[in-house]
């Protein structure tokens, strides 16, 4: 049965997350100190986290991007209301989910199925050879074909080379906000949903909110059309994004 490490400091929500999972059947560990989870999970051989952001010690986010680089565990955050930002960096830093609290334990359950079911024991040595890309890889492992460039004026993305260039200049992007330019390049003149881009940047099952991906859009544009004053992304209300291929100056 699958090993479930929970990392909550909150001592009630802890107790009752552990006395659930264990009537669940799975095996449970648990810990509220972050840099004692770090340890627990660098050691010890868990299928899944659930992982508090707010921790004495060491934060979450930094206990996952401390994992990221050598044996990464599949985490659930588990954030505060509200806390988009702490989702975003969350979901970056390689956590596969994340539940707002306060949460209905039957929703955190189902996540923990859904994580289990694509991030289990199966697809770990998948991860851990794309781990050399740094931020986490879309759920599912995803092949990217190769010698694949993407080109919008004088932005180009590089799908061998994870990279983009726009004017021959570098931009730094994280790996989500990479996956989201590459579909929206890929389809441009297509309006796709907030939903779809979800989809195929998350993954099928990810049950997350879809303003995330509006919170991406909003770094793009920050990093793209702010910086380089082109009008690359439109918003088309009420029904997502495109990239028009006209709008090239
Ligand atoms: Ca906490």
């Amino acid at each position: 049965m699958a090993h479930i490490l929970i990392v909550e400091d909150e001592e009630k929500l802890a107790r009752f997350l552990e006395l659930e999972l264990l009537h669940e059947g799975y095996q449970v560990s648990k810990t509220g100190n972050g840099r004692e989870a770090l340890q627990m999970a660098q050691q010890g051989d868990y299928d899944l986290m659930l992982l508090d952001i707010m921790l004495p010690g060491l934060n979450g986010l930094e206990v996952l991007r401390r994992l990221q680089k050598e044996n990464p565990v599949p985490a659930i955050l588990l954030t505060a209301r509200d806390a988009v930002m702490d989702k975003v960096a969350g979901l970056d830093a390689g956590a596969v989910d994340y539940i707002t609290k306060p949460f209905a334990i039957e929703e955190l359950l189902a996540r923990i199925r859904v994580a289990l079911k694509l991030h289990g024991t199966a697809s770990k040595t998948n991860t851990a050879q794309q781990s050399h890309a740094g931020a986490a890889d879309a759920p599912g492992g995803k092949e990217l074909p190769e010698e694949e460039t993407h080109r919008w004026g004088k932005l180009a993305l590089s799908v061998k080379r994870h990279q983009v260039t726009y004017d021959g200049q570098e931009i730094a992007l994280t790996n989500r906000e990479f996956q989201i330019l590459k579909l929206l390049l890929e389809n441009q003149d297509i309006v796709l949903t907030r939903d779809v881009l979800l989809n195929r940047v998350c993954g099928y099952d990810y049950v997350g909110e879809t303003n995330v991906i509006d919170v991406y859009i909003r770094f793009l544009r920050s990093k793209i059309d702010e910086m380089y004053q082109v009008k690359m992304i439109h918003t088309v209300r009420g029904v997502g994004y495109v990239i028009k291929s006209e709008s090239v100056k």
